[in-house]
Formats: structure tokens, sequence, C-alpha cells
């Protein structure tokens, strides 16, 4: 440990202090440990410095004049993919669980930072550095609410590791990047996911009792390409409410803050991201960003099935009336949510156009929110490729 290092002196906040970044705070963790002595610089919400921080991490920002890229970020390559034998209760085909208990297993890195719920409420986050491939798998499945994530970095630098995976979403990942150089490690690896319209633990619970016809059963839910939202309950059955049916009006606050002022869904600077989004129905999407993603990705490069990404459809006009439908807080009756969510379902976009849909609903929908909320943040928190992407549509005032 580096006795000199001056955030050792720092002090974390805590637990139910007000956070730097205020209301706008995603509770990402950094402010639990003494490094949130660099958060003025390394708070995604104090600080967006997107494109410095993908030329550290990836050797390059993104080529805003590359359709690609501009939506998806700097990388390698992209794939469809699942896993031949899914691992029962993950969120998708648990391709992410598989990397990091191979990476633990063949000794690449001696931690895993990840994020287990507690015992009392399978919803509740419990971020840990897991150091048996038991303690990865029970991180399994979305914790679909905020995780202070980064709440066990003081604890990496205490244990002496020097190599380390971390998993996590956009928020977490750039200020994790923001202090990459103070952790004293040899090597870091960034596995990330997309991420999209989080909430806090009371947000979740309104959203499902709101949505779903059974909330306290539910296991886990997905926003799914096929426009609907799937609930799992317990018993495993899955329940389906098709998206233009949600009661926006009630759940227009739900999201957190943090989540409507951000422009990261796609994780820009993990080395290797895993969502599902830009691959076709029941697929997972991987994109691998540089070649710490692809040394990743080989690990379990034999475990999966794989086939190129594919894109059809024209997502312009459905994201066009997306924008004053949703700041109306217009709730179709289900009748009509069910035919339009069958009708767009059978034409709409598919594959990598259905993730640049759901990128251009929610860049478009946030950009008003900060113009109307933080007018001051606007120019400097929104990144250029952000920007870029809202002006291929009209907005209201
Ligand atoms: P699993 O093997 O089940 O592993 C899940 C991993 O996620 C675990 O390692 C756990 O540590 C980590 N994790 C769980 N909850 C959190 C959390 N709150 N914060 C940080 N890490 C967490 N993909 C898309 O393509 N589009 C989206 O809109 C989208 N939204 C998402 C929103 C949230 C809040 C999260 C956490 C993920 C989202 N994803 C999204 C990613 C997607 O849902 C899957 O997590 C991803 O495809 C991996 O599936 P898996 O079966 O491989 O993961
Ligand atoms: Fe601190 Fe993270 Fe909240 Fe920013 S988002 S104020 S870094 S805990």
């Amino acid at each position: 440990m580096n006795s000199l290092a001056p955030h050792l002196k720092a002090k974390a906040l805590k637990p139910n202090s007000r956070r730097p970044a205020k209301e706008l705070c995603s509770e990402c963790g950094l402010c639990d440990t003494y490094y949130i002595h660099y958060v003025k610089e390394a708070c995604a919400f104090l600080n967006q410095q997107i494109a410095d921080l993908e030329a550290e991490a990836h050797g390059k920002s993104r080529d805003l004049n590359q359709e690609n890229d501009l939506y998806f970020g700097v990388h390698q390559e992209m794939m469809a993919a699942k896993k031949k034998q899914a691992i029962p209760g993950a969120q998708w085909t648990g391709i992410v669980s598989t990397i990091a208990c191979e990476m633990l297993d063949r000794g690449l890195v001696e931690g895993v930072v990840c994020v287990q719920n507690t015992a009392e409420d399978r919803f509740q986050p419990q971020p840990i550095l897991a150091r048996t491939t038991e303690e990865i798998l029970a991180a399994k499945v979305n914790k679909p609410t905020l995780s202070p994530n980064l709440s066990v970095l003081e604890e990496i630098e205490k244990s002496g590791m020097k190599r380390l995976l971390v998993i996590g979403v956009g928020c977490q990942i750039q200020a994790l990047r923001a202090v990459e150089k103070k952790l004293g490690l040899e090597k870091l690896y960034v596995l990330g996911t997309p991420c999209v319209d989080n909430v806090t633990r009371s947000g979740l619970q309104k959203f499902l009792e709101t949505t779903s016809r059974s909330p306290e059963t539910v296991v886990h839910y997905e926003f799914m390409q096929d426009f609907r939202v799937h609930f799992k309950h317990e018993d495993g059955s899955i329940e389906m409410v098709p998206f233009f049916g949600l009661k926006t009006n009630k759940l227009k606050d739900v999201f957190a803050p943090s989540c409507m002022t951000c422009f990261d869904y796609v994780n820009s600077l993990a080395d290797l991201v895993v969502g599902y989004m830009g691959a076709p129905f029941g697929w997972q999407w991987i994109v691998v960003r540089n070649d710490t993603g692809k040394e990743m990705l080989e690990l379990v490069k034999d475990q999966l099935d794989t086939q190129d990404v594919m894109s059809s459809g024209d997502r312009k006009q459905a994201v066009q009336n997306s924008i004053p439908a949703y700041d109306k807080g217009v709730t179709l009756p289900m009748w009509a949510a069910k035919m339009m969510g069958v009708v767009i379902e059978k034409i709409g976009p598919k594959g990598l156009e259905y993730a640049r849909f759901s990128i251009d609903s929610h860049f478009t929908r946030n950009y008003l929110y900060v113009k109307r909320n933080y007018p001051e943040k606007l120019a400097a928190h929104v990144p250029e490729y952000a920007k870029k992407i809202v002006e291929q549509y009209k907005l209201p005032d």
C-alpha cells in the first residue's frame, strides 16, 4: 500500500449523509470509501469525461462519423451469443457469471467485485469482493436497483490484491476508471453491462406495484426486445406487460434522477460489455471494446453458441412518436397497448436497430430532462455523441 497516497487521509461519508452529486447521486459506492478524495474529478454526474477516459482505456475515443461507434462506443467486434448450458437463475444465460468464474479459476484475477443481495430482500444489493466461484455465482441475476458496487474499493487496497475483475454498470465504471491508477493494481479487468432506468429500492417497489399482477413474487424482470416487460415469478410463470401499456403518468418519477441524466447506456469504458438489446430475441449481445475484453471472452468461447449481429427495421418514426407520448404521460388502454405491441414486434426494429431505438428514446428523454431541470449542466454533461444522436429528432421545449 502506498502510505503517501493522499486519499488515505480522506474519510468515507456516513451511509445516509448527502453525497456531493446531491439528488443526482447514483449511489455508485465511491463516496463510501476514502476514494471520495477524488470525487470531483471521478463522479460521473459531476464531471462527465467519457471521451478522455475512452482514450485512456481503449487507446482511442469513439469515431462520431461511424454509426456503430457513435451508438455503441469503441469496439473491435460485436456478436450475439448464448451459453450452450445456461446457468439456472441467471439474468439471461449467465455469460457474465461464467466469465468471472473462469477468470478466478484460471488465476487471471485474485478477486471479483460483484453484487449479491441481502438475506432479507432479493432486490436489496450487497456488493462483495468475491474470492470463490460460489460467491460469484451467488451474485448472479440483476439487482434492478442502484447498487454501491464501488463501496468495496477500500477492501481491495487493504487486501493487497494485485489482479482484479470488476463487474458493474456505466456510472460505477466511470468512477472506477477515474481512480484506476490509485488502486495499486497490476491489472484491472472490467466487465460491464448496459444499464438504463434504474431505481432506488422504494422506486422499484412502486414500479412492481404499479405494473405487475403479483409484485411480491417477482424474481426478476427485463424490458425485452419484443416491446414487453417480462416478469418472472417464483412459480416459474412469466407475466408480460406491453411497454405501451405502462402507466407512464404514475411512473414518471420512479426512475432515479441519476438515470434520467445518464448518457452512458452502453457502458463505454468497460473492456467487455454483455447485454441483450443488440441481439435477436433470446440471445445476449456482446461488445468487445479492446484486447483485454477479447482475452476475457476467449476464456468462455467454447461454452457459447454465437452468431453475427443483425439489424432490421427503421426506428426513427417510432422514436419521434414516443417523445411527446412520454412527455405527456400518455397511457394506452391495455387492449390497444397489446395490439400495438404485436404490430411493432412484427414490423418494428430488430437487433442493432432495436438497440438504437432504445438508445434514441432514452437519450431524447434524458436530454429534455437535463435541459429542463439542470440547464446549466447541459453543455458539459451531455457527451458529444449523445448530442449528435439527439439532434436527429424534433424535441418539444
Ligand atoms: P448474470 O450471470 O446473471 O450476472 C449478472 C451480474 O450483474 C452479476 O455479476 C452482478 O454482480 C451484476 N449486477 C447485478 N445487479 C447489478 C447492479 N444493480 N449494478 C451493477 N451490477 C449488477 N442490458 C441491455 O442490453 N439493455 C438494458 O437496458 C439493460 N438494463 C440493465 C439494467 C440494470 C440495472 C442491470 C444490472 C443490467 C441491465 N442490462 C441491460 C444487462 C442485462 O440485463 C444482463 O445483466 C446482462 O445481459 C448479463 O446477463 P447474464 O445472464 O450474463 O448475467
Ligand atoms: Fe459519490 Fe458515486 Fe454518488 Fe457521485 S454517484 S456522489 S461518486 S457515490
